[in-house]
């Protein structure tokens, strides 16, 4: 039986957005929302703790590097993801897929491979090492820990992500660059689409298998990089897969997007998805982003850049960012942001962290990181609000013409 629903509480005038409610085993998740992300089950330098004191309702962790260290045996031994690392709300874990190929390679930019198009599609890799095959079954790809060669199919990416435990997984895809060639996409689609089966059969063999465990929902993922025909043909693909007797439970946008096509892209594949299902925009959690995509209809979103980019001092604020290690905020005893409810700006100036970055302590990334975080979500959650009480537009206006203006805060 089933715990996973979701349900749509309001929706924006003639968009496509809306915000809605998702049930896991877990918890409730309110959406619009953003789930942090805790890559090796932690969200680097924060508590657990301080993560639901600064609103994260859920946390996606990586399959890929789980799998790696500790290993999901091991996570499936403590009990699985939220146990292992004291999370008690909702989990996600994407598949691998990206991380197999992007890392495997080595490069910065995913590059999909294929020895019958080696040619077109293997520009950008040049000088650099393979680390990533990709055939019709799966990815053979060396480890960036210590070399090592492992293989992930369709139906590994789901026993991992069983033992992992997470309340929603995501199918096995070949993630492919803006670079490729239309005919490598098509291609890199088929195949995203053959092992978009091959995931709903595995997944549903595991399920029955561990029926004592709580139901873990699974959902497609859209590729198609910048083509609508290719984005539309893969959202009703999906849409309509059924195998084994289940479907997917939501659907994941993923891949090469190109920023300045965000919308459109987002909005040719929701026009196709059902209105019933949760929608997750991988990778995307800039402020900009996380407007349009709410109004092109994506429930969650994920993103490294809150965390990634506090750690070296960058912060977020509601007159844009800035760097707060810069010169000019050595004597500013204001908090990183006045309008701010987070633990950092009630209780820490910009001064304090300011000198905690340059002294290279590392509360200074604990302390950013809250900040950041808190930040990006409590945006969505007052997205969400301004969603139902009718008020989005208006919203998303002041937001951005203040945001926006944040270019005149002093560097
Ligand atoms: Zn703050």
């Amino acid at each position: 039986m089933s715990s996973f629903e979701f349900s749509i509480k309001a929706e924006i005038d003639r968009q496509l957005g809306r915000a809605g409610e998702i049930k896991t085993p877990h918890g409730l998740i309110q959406t619009p929302a953003f789930i942090p992300v805790g890559t090796k089950a932690t969200v680097k330098a924060v508590l657990p703790e301080s993560m639901t004191e600064l609103g994260a309702q859920a946390l996606l962790a990586n399959a890929y590097h789980l799998y790696l260290q500790p290993g999901a045996e091991t996570i499936d031994e403590a009990g699985g993801l939220g146990k292992f690392m004291n999370w008690s709300k909702p989990t996600f874990t994407d598949s691998g897929g990206f991380q197999v190929l992007s890392l495997g390679v080595g490069f910065k930019k995913v590059i999909a491979m294929d020895s019958d198009l080696w040619q077109a599609d293997d520009v950008i890799a040049d000088k650099k090492e393979r680390l990533a095959h990709v055939d019709n079954d799966g990815v053979t790809f060396k480890s960036h820990l210590d070399g090592s060669m492992h293989r992930f199919t369709p139906e590994v990416s789901m026993q991992v992500q069983h033992h992992i435990g997470a309340d929603i997984i995501f199918a096995f895809d070949e993630c492919t660059t803006l670079h490729n060639t239309r005919r490598y996409q098509e291609k890199a689609l088929e195949r995203t689409r053959l092992w978009a089966i091959r995931c709903l059969d595995e997944h549903q063999r595991l399920t029955k298998q561990r029926a004592t465990h709580p139901y873990q929902a699974l959902f497609g993922v859209i590729q198609g990089a910048q083509y609508e025909e290719l984005r539309r043909k893969a959202a009703r693909d999906l849409a309509e897969m059924k195998s084994s007797g289940i479907e997917f439970d939501g659907f994941g946008i993923g891949g090469a997007l190109d920023k300045a096509r965000l919308g459109e892209i987002v909005s040719w594949v929701n026009q196709e998805l059902p209105n019933n299902k949760p929608r997750h925009l991988l990778g995307i959690g800039e402020p900009t982003d996380l407007f349009t995509a709410v109004e092109n209809g994506a429930d969650t979103f994920d993103c490294v850049a809150p965390s990634r980019e506090a750690r070296t001092s960058a912060v977020y604020t509601t007159r844009g960012r800035f760097n707060v290690s810069n010169g000019p905020y050595r004597k500013d005893f204001s908090p990183i942001d006045q309008e701010c409810s987070c633990y950092t700006c009630k209780n820490y100036s910009r001064a304090y962290i300011n000198h905690l970055f340059r002294s290279k302590e590392i509360l200074a990334s604990t302390l950013a990181t809250i900040h950041n975080e808190h930040f990006i979500v409590s945006l969505v959650e007052n997205i969400r609000t301004r969603i139902i009480d009718g008020t989005f537009q208006e919203f998303k206006a002041s937001f951005l013409s203040k945001y926006l203006e944040g270019k005149s805060l002093p560097k």
